[in-house]
């Protein structure tokens, strides 16, 4: 948060109120950035993940504009609906959507629409989610009432805009939302067919939590004389975030897990897994042995996936499993804890799982189950976030290699064995032996006496395989071999997640 308020920065009252509602006391960084220009009417390049407020930084200054420019408006903004977007007797008429806001994951499109709802609570503007996986029917209706404000997936609205359903020519605001994610999704010649259809004077914004290189050629072509609003996603979610690493076979991750959810203080966790199927089937073993648990991935219905995230959000489950697909974007508060089940290959995701848990400024606690297969990929995420991960030792599962050879599964006397994971646990310090009271061990093996200390070059001198950052980029991923070896990964595992 910054010490400026959303009245400085020209956020208007209907939307001010609307945001203590919210108890957004503060802008955040990007907010404080980004909005003060959106409402002076640039293009906007905005390097920012989920988590940091972005929604909000694009959402104010639309609401602002499009109220403002609304047909009618006399400056009272206050709405003339029922509270539920539908608008009522002669003030009522046909909104042509002026707004599009596109985002690569259906949950993602959901999120924002409901962003929407509640920051315009108090502008009689309306909005409609366009997204695949569900019948086109209830879109199609509500398209035809009129809206104000679009918010897509792209593979649904250009079904709808070739079938005559949808009206681009009018739009004065485009947000391209997960830039990145989008691309790597090959959303790319939907989303061009798109914007070819939108007139070429509105105002474009583009969100992207990394600037690969289609991404940044896709912003040269889109945007015109943009912004540049950059909030750094790894410092702000993974430094708040107490991230911690179990070593343990892959076979005996289930029941650290289990072990691991008898704490109470374990109250609402996101398991990430590789696969769709281990989603499924680790939901299911963990439902059968008692904690109530939900999945979601791509294999499943929107439906399904909907009702998933609506009983793990009303706390009638306790364990949400996914992939990263799935649960990119998602935001769902008071998550305590997300288990890292599997790590990924990729170190972005990695932060992307880790930011479930602090959303916007909160703390969290993030576990890692790592198996001596997955050791390069912790070497790979500990030099992209340039934090040691904190060993958790003495853990009944813990594997052989970690305990030189000494299988702590077996049952033993001692309590001082069982690793507090709860908030009101102590953080273990592993490695830091009497001799060295303040270092960190780091989980890929290095000692990292200082966060400052841990300099990419000097990991990357330590002989890992997993390729160093690139020169002149912030984390190696943004260009040339890197990022295609990235996008190639992903697009390897895009049909398993
Ligand atoms: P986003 O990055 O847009 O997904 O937002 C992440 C979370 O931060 C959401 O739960 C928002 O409701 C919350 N949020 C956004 N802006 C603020 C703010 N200024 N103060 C407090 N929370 C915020």
């Amino acid at each position: 948060m910054t010490q400026s308020s959303f009245a400085d920065l020209g956020v208007s009252g209907p939307l001010e109120r609307a945001l203590r509602a919210e108890n957004y006391t503060h802008p955040t960084p990007i907010q404080d950035q980004a909005i003060p220009r959106l409402l002076a009417g640039r293009d906007l390049l905005g390097i920012a993940q989920t988590g940091t407020g972005k929604t909000a930084a694009f959402a104010l200054p639309i609401l602002q504009h499009l109220f403002a420019g609304r047909p009618g408006n006399n400056g009272n903004a206050e709405r003339n609906d029922d509270g539920n977007g539908k608008r009522g007797g002669k003030h009522r008429r046909r909104a042509v959507p002026r707004a599009l806001i596109m985002a690569p994951t259906r949950e993602l499109a959901l999120q924002i629409g409901e962003s929407f709802r509640s920051y315009g609570r108090h502008l009689p503007l309306r909005h409609t989610v366009i997204l695949g996986g569900v019948s086109q029917h209830s879109q199609v209706r509500a398209l035809s009432g009129g809206v104000d404000i679009l918010v897509a997936t792209p593979g649904r609205l250009l079904d709808l805009k070739e079938q005559g359903h949808v009206r681009l020519g009018q739009m004065s605001h485009l947000v391209l939302d997960e830039g990145d994610l989008m691309l790597d999704m090959g959303f790319l010649r939907d989303v061009r067919k798109i914007i070819a259809a939108l007139p070429t004077k509105r105002q474009t914004m583009l969100f992207s939590a990394t600037m690969p290189t289609d991404v940044s050629c896709l912003a040269g072509e889109i945007l015109s004389d943009p912004v540049r609003v950059e909030v750094s996603p790894r410092i702000i979610t993974v430094e708040k975030v107490d991230q911690r690493v179990f070593f343990v076979d892959m076979g005996k991750k289930r029941a650290l897990l289990s072990h691991l959810l008898r704490d109470a203080g374990m109250s609402r966790v996101i398991v990430f897994t590789r696969t769709k199927r281990g989603a499924s089937r680790l939901a299911i073993q963990l439902e059968k042995a008692g904690f109530p648990t939900e999945s979601i991935h791509g294999d499943k219905a929107q439906s399904a996936r909907q009702s998933a995230l609506a009983r793990f959000r009303k706390g009638g489950a306790r364990v949400l499993v996914a992939t990263d697909v799935a649960a990119r974007g998602i935001d769902i508060s008071g998550v305590t804890h997300v288990v890292n089940y599997e790590l990924p290959n990729i170190p972005e995701s990695y932060v992307h799982r880790v930011g479930r848990t602090a959303r916007a400024g909160a703390e969290g606690i993030a576990l890692s189950f790592c198996d001596t297969s997955e050791r390069p990929f912790l070497r790979g995420i500990e030099r992209v976030t340039k934090q040691p991960i904190t060993v958790v030792e003495n853990h009944p599962h813990q594997n052989a290699a970690a305990t030189g050879g000494q299988d702590l599964s077996q049952p033993r006397p001692s309590s001082t064995r069982k690793a507090p994971v709860g908030r009101s646990a102590p953080k273990r310090r592993a490695a830091s032996g009497p001799s060295r009271p303040k270092q960190r061990r780091s989980a890929s093996g290095g000692s990292a006496p200082k966060r400052q200390g841990w300099s990419g070059e000097r990991i990357a001198s330590g002989g890992t395989s997993h390729g160093g950052t690139a020169p002149g980029t912030a984390d190696g991923t943004t260009r040339g071999g890197a990022g295609a070896r990235r996008r190639r990964r992903i697009r390897r595992r895009a049909s398993a997640v």
